[in-house]
């Protein structure tokens, strides 16, 4: 079997032991296997990555005796690509410009029509107030959305796909995802911004792509996102890869770790004179 995973971190914090744990799962995973682990660094989002987290990530994961397969790839060196995905769908008439502001959308979820407002993998569900205007009509400083009533119509096997994604104990038997939940519990998702060429979900998509991703190994919190990133890839003639959630690691009161948690960052641990053996224990390995 060809096994080909990656470590995708966004550079925007230190490398915690969360990711700790996804990132040793994924590469010691590949290496059992006589597979593949690939390092990708997640900077799209260029007005949060700083290249000192980056050298902080790399220099943390070597410490922990994690070694990866060829270079680095730096989404911000692939801008141009994201690009021409987005051109690919605005082609097939799969997305509209929205100029929305975060409250406006706020706005017109609660509106008391809507019922309660829903949260899906990128915040409050889409309300649709943009749908049905046309590219042609977008402005410089507009969003594209997907169409996701549009995409699903495209994706006639669909269905089938959400069999390959494992869950972790929060999500034991909620992996069939279908249509209407897509709809409702994701909705028309950005694809790009103003300010970012494209969104985390389309730039990833793009790269599983492109490096010929077959098994991604990531936390439970991505578990959504990924049907997103099933369908994506679905619609740009990819074949996604199997999807693995791991539950998350939790901090004493049970809340799940954030970036800047701090305390629980790998240099923290690395000053405080742990070892890597110390933190593969913590995460339970
Ligand atoms: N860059 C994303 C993050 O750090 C994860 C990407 C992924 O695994 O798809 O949350």
């Amino acid at each position: 079997m060809t096994f080909i995973t990656r470590f995708a971190p966004s550079p925007t914090g230190p490398l915690h032991l969360g990711h700790a744990y996804s990132a040793i799962l994924a590469h010691d995973r590949a290496r059992a296997l006589n597979g593949t682990f690939l390092l990708r660094l997640d900077d799209i989002d260029q007005s949060r990555a700083r290249p000192e987290w980056a050298a902080q990530i790399l220099d943390d994961l070597t410490w922990l005796g994690l070694s990866w397969d060829g270079p680095v790839r730096r989404q911000s060196d692939h801008l141009a690509d994201y690009r021409a995905a987005l051109d690919t769908l605005a082609a097939r008439g799969l997305t509209y410009p929205c100029r929305c502001t975060r409250r406006d959308i706020r706005d017109a979820a609660s509106a008391p029509q809507e019922g309660a407002p829903h949260h899906g993998p990128d915040g409050l569900i889409y309300p649709g107030t943009c749908r049905g205007r046309t590219m042609a009509e977008a402005g410089p400083r507009e969003a594209i959305r997907l169409d996701m009533e549009q995409a699903l119509a495209l994706c006639p096997d669909l269905p089938d796909l959400p069999d390959l994604v494992e869950t972790g104990p929060a999500h034991a038997g909620r992996h069939r995802l279908d249509r209407s939940r897509m709809i409702q519990g994701i909705g028309d998702a950005v694809l790009a911004r103003p300010d970012m060429g494209a969104s985390y979900h389309l730039s990833v998509v793009v790269d599983d792509a492109a490096q010929d991703i077959t098994h991604v190994i990531r936390g439970e919190d991505l578990f959504e996102a990924s049907f997103l990133q099933i369908v994506l890839a679905t619609l740009l003639g990819h074949r996604p890869p199997v999807y693995h959630h791991h539950a998350l690691i939790r901090d004493a009161q049970g809340k799940r770790l954030a970036k800047r948690d701090d305390a629980r960052a790998i240099a923290t641990y690395r000053a405080e004179g742990a070892t890597p053996e110390d933190i593969r224990r913590k995460v339970g390995l």
